[in-house]
């Protein structure tokens, strides 16, 4: 099959994902898209990074100057003096990135449609109400840990009631930090990151309760509210959700010796019967440390994983599958398909920003001081 048919099928089938872009773009080979996206890099020079998380697809990914997990990468924004940013991820990670950079620099998401569904849980008049409500009920203030999968606007507003943002792989220390500053705290927005790392910490599971956001009082008693040490938001990742126990059984039967690594987004169920979890930067931390020949199953995303697959298998001969056979893939990342990307890049190349991503202020302000919050507490 040529570049140019396999992008053709693949526009098919997913024509919606390529709506805003003119179709000459996505007519071309995806190697010519590549070719012209490194040319406009080496006009560009120090002007533009591009940044693609782990979970982006390949052929955008191969563009990057940097790789990595959205904070690492938000990291890696702010210390360029790169006029331009263009960020292969998805909103919230585009808004982390605008939130840590100079008001000189801009960021860029090549496809305004790569949103993500988790974050997208939370919006802040339910999270501000359901913090009151709290309030209200307990007399003292819930502290809000907020995960960094979550929008500018819930960044904020965690910084003006006195909380902090995490990541998956500083969860437990911003959480011990939090159950320091008050009686409880309320996780935002994914219910398993936060479930499992309380778990972790030896927070009792009748100290944990579940809000749900769509009833009354969370769908709690006052009781369970008040005995609650951690409350969590009920949001979950749509792709880590789907890795179960069962695979991990069916995987141990077929493949003897293997071991199972899943991200901290899976249910608490998954983790439990998992030999190890991590983030995406300790899963490939752990992988790559493994014996030569060592076997692996993977919860998480399968891009990351496929890649990880190739390339430890040509330098260390390891066998490494996705846990879940069914294509557990992050569906907004992916729309930021190499079409996209040169859409962007060419409107750089001819000082004509398209796609940039500005977080207002005052919300800027206060996500940076919670962003700030969490890499104090994370040194
Ligand atoms: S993998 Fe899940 S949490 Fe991460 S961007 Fe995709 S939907 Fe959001």
């Amino acid at each position: 099959m040529t570049d140019d048919q396999s992008l053709l099928g693949e526009v098919g089938n997913n024509l919606f994902m390529f709506a805003d872009i003119p179709p000459e773009y996505y007519r071309t080979p995806i190697a010519t898209l590549l070719e012209r996206g490194q040319k406009i890099k080496r006009q560009m020079g120090d002007e533009l990074l591009i940044l693609a998380h782990h979970y982006q697809q390949n052929d955008t990914f191969s563009l990057a100057d940097h790789s990595g997990d959205s904070l690492y990468l938000a990291q890696q924004a702010a210390q360029t003096k790169a006029r331009f940013v263009v960020f292969c991820g998805v909103l919230f990670m585009a808004e982390s990135a605008d939130i840590i950079t100079a008001d000189d620099q801009m960021v860029l998401l090549p496809n305004l449609t790569a949103g993500c569904s988790m974050a997208d849980m939370a919006d802040r008049d339910h999270v501000e109400d359901a913090l009151d409500q709290v309030l209200e009920i307990c007399g003292v203030p819930a502290i809000p840990i907020t995960y960094i999968n979550s929008s500018a606007e819930i960044k904020a507003l965690t910084a003006e009631r006195g909380g902090s943002i995490c990541t998956s792989s500083n969860s437990e220390r911003i959480l011990r930090w939090g159950l320091s500053q008050g009686e409880r705290v309320f996780f935002f927005p994914d219910q398993f990151l936060g479930h499992n790392t309380a778990l972790q910490m030896g927070i009792k599971p009748e100290e944990i309760v579940l809000w749900a956001r769509e009833k009354a009082d969370g769908g709690l008693t006052l009781e369970q509210i008040k005995r609650a040490k951690v409350i969590l938001w009920n949001g979950f990742c749509s792709v880590h959700q789907r890795f179960t126990p069962a695979h991990i059984a069916g995987v141990r039967k077929r493949v003897p010796g293997i071991q199972v690594m899943v991200h901290p987004e899976c249910p608490v169920e998954t983790v439990k019967a998992a030999d190890f979890s991590g983030s995406t930067s300790q899963i490939i931390k752990k992988v790559s440390e493994a014996p030569k020949g060592s076997k692996w199953a993977i919860g998480t995303e399968i891009n990351m994983v496929d890649r990880m697959a190739k390339e430890l298998k040509a330098k260390d001969d390891k066998y490494i599958e996705v846990l879940n056979p069914n294509v557990c893939i992050c569906s907004t990342m992916y729309r930021n398909h190499p079409a996209h990307v040169l859409w962007v890049l060419d409107h750089l190349r001819d000082q004509k920003p398209i796609h940039q991503i500005k977080v207002p202020e005052p919300v800027k302000s206060l996500g940076r001081q919670a962003l700030t919050k969490m890499l104090e507490l994370s040194a």
